[in-house]
C-alpha cells in the first residue's frame, strides 16, 4: 500500500531487493536511533555560476554519522528509510534545519544564497509532510522565497497524483521546485507540462565528457535551449574539472555544481562568520 495503489508486488521470502527482514529490522533501528541521538548532519555543496565562478546557493545533503564516527552517505540509509516510513521525518528534519539556517540572523550564511532541500516523491505524497511544508513556509516570506525543493519523479510514479499536490502545495506557497537528476531514471517531457517546475538540475550521467559525445552534447544543448525558452533556470551536477565547467558553459548552461567547484561538506563550514 505504501507505494501506490492499484499495484501487484511480489513479495519473496529474502524481503524486499533480497534484505532479509532481520537485516531490515537492525537497519530501521539504526536510523531509528540515529535521530533520537541526533546523528544525523547537514552537509551541503555550493551551487556556482559558471560565468563568474561565485556561489548562488548551496544544496543540503544529508549523513548519518555512525557508532563509529564515521559518516554514512544517504544511498546506504535512504533506501530503508523510504521502505520502513521514516523518509518523511528525514525530509521534515532537514526542511526544518533549511528553515532554522536562513532563520539565524547573522548566523553566516550569505544573504543572497538560496537553499536546496531534497524531497522524496514518497514525503511529497505524506500528509504529515503537507503539514510540515505550510507551517515552515507560512512561518515567513524570506523561508518562502529562499527554499528551493529539489525532487526526482523516480521515487513514486504510481502516485503521481498525490505527489502533484504536494508539489502544488509547495507553488502555492510560492517556494521553487527544481527538477532533480534530469534524463536519469522516469524523467519525461510530460513532467515539464504539469510540474512548472523552476529549473531543470542535469544529471551527471549526461554532464561528463560533453564535447564530441554522441548523446551528451546533445543532451546539454537541448536542455540549454529547452530551459532558455521556458524561462527556467538550468542546473549542470557532477563538474568534476575545469574543461567540464568550460564545455557546459559553452553550451548556454549557466550554473552548476561538483566536486571541481566544491565538495560537499557539513554546512557549519560554509557559514562565514559574522
Ligand atoms: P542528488 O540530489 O542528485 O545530489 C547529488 C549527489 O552527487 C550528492 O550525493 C553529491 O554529494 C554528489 N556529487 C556532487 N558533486 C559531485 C561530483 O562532482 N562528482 C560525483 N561523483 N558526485 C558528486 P549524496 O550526498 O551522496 O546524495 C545522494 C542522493 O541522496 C542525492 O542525490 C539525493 O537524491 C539524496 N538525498 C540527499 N539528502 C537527502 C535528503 O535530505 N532527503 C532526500 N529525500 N534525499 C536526499
Ligand atoms: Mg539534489
Ligand atoms: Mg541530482
Ligand atoms: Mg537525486
Amino acid at each position: 500500500k505504501r507505494t501506490g495503489r492499484n499495484r501487484a508486488c511480489v513479495y519473496r521470502d529474502n524481503g524486499i531487493d533480497g534484505v532479509t527482514p532481520a537485516v531490515e529490522f537492525n537497519a530501521v533501528n539504526a536510523l531509528q536511533s540515529a535521530f533520537d541521538e541526533q546523528r544525523l548532519r547537514v552537509y551541503a555543496q555550493k551551487i556556482v555560476d559558471l560565468e563568474s565562478g561565485n556561489a548562488v546557493g548551496m544544496e543540503l545533503l544529508t549523513r548519518l554519522v555512525g557508532d563509529d564516527g564515521s559518516v554514512i552517505p544517504p544511498d546506504r540509509f535512504l533506501p530503508v528509510a523510504e521502505r520502513n516510513d521514516l523518509i518523511t521525518r528525514l525530509d521534515s528534519w532537514m526542511l526544518r534545519s533549511a528553515a532554522r539556517l536562513i532563520g539565524q540572523n547573522g548566523g553566516g550564511l550569505p544573504r543572497d544564497w538560496y537553499v536546496t532541500v531534497n524531497v522524496s516523491g514518497l514525503s511529497l505524497s505524506d500528509l504529515r509532510f503537507h503539514g510540515v511544508i505550510s507551517e515552515v513556509l507560512s512561518s515567513s516570506a524570506e523561508l518562502r522565497d529562499r527554499i528551493c525543493f529539489e525532487i526526482t519523479e523516480s521515487a513514486a510514479p504510481s502516485n503521481w497524483h498525490v505527489t502533484l499536490k504536494g508539489i502544488e502545495l509547495l507553488r502555492s506557497h510560492g517556494s521553487r521546485v527544481l527538477l532533480d537528476d534530469f534524463g536519469s531514471g522516469f524523467t519525461s517531457f510530460n513532467y515539464l507540462r504539469h510540474l512548472q517546475v523552476d529549473g531543470i538540475k542535469i544529471a551527471q550521467d549526461f554532464t561528463s565528457s560533453v564535447s564530441g559525445d554522441p548523446i551528451n552534447e546533445p543532451v546539454v544543448s537541448m536542455v540549454a535551449q529547452l530551459t532558455r525558452k521556458l524561462g527556467i533556470q538550468a542546473i549542470a551536477e557532477g563538474i568534476e574539472d575545469a574543461s567540464t565547467a568550460r564545455q557546459l558553459h559553452a553550451r548556454g548552461i549557466r550554473l552548476g555544481q561538483g566536486f571541481f567547484f566544491h565538495r560537499p561538506q557539513p554546512v557549519e563550514d560554509l557559514l562565514v562568520p559574522a
